[in-house]
């Protein structure tokens, strides 16, 4: 039997599938969500700091998109020691934080 061999041209479409880069991104709709919810305070310590809008999950496992349930307000810059996103970024403690934190958003709804 005679197989033919075929150049399959490149689909056209676009990828149906988003990029981790582009499921882990966080809309100014998913921000300003957060914000309103995290009344402008670290929604882990309380406190009023300067926050930023952290991941609670890997970007690479965002399976759609980032919601809302998956970021909080954390007080920063993640890049200094002790404050929230960094704790959360890397240290064990704020990772399992940050996972039971999804978890309690996920249930209000
Ligand atoms: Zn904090």
């Amino acid at each position: 039997m005679n197989f033919e061999v075929r150049a399959v041209p490149k689909p056209k479409h676009k990828r149906f599938k988003k990029t981790a880069k582009e499921r882990g991104r966080i809309t100014s709709e998913v921000y300003e969500e957060a914000l309103e919810r995290s009344g402008g305070r670290c929604e882990r310590c309380g406190k009023y700091e300067y926050l930023q809008c952290a991941h609670l999950i890997r970007r690479w496992k965002v399976e759609i998109e980032t919601t809302v349930n998956d970021v909080a307000m954390l007080c920063g810059p993640s890049v200094n020691t002790g404050t929230c996103h960094n704790i959360i970024d890397f240290t064990r403690v704020g990772k399992e934080w940050a996972e039971e934190y999804r978890q309690k958003l996920y249930k209000r709804h």
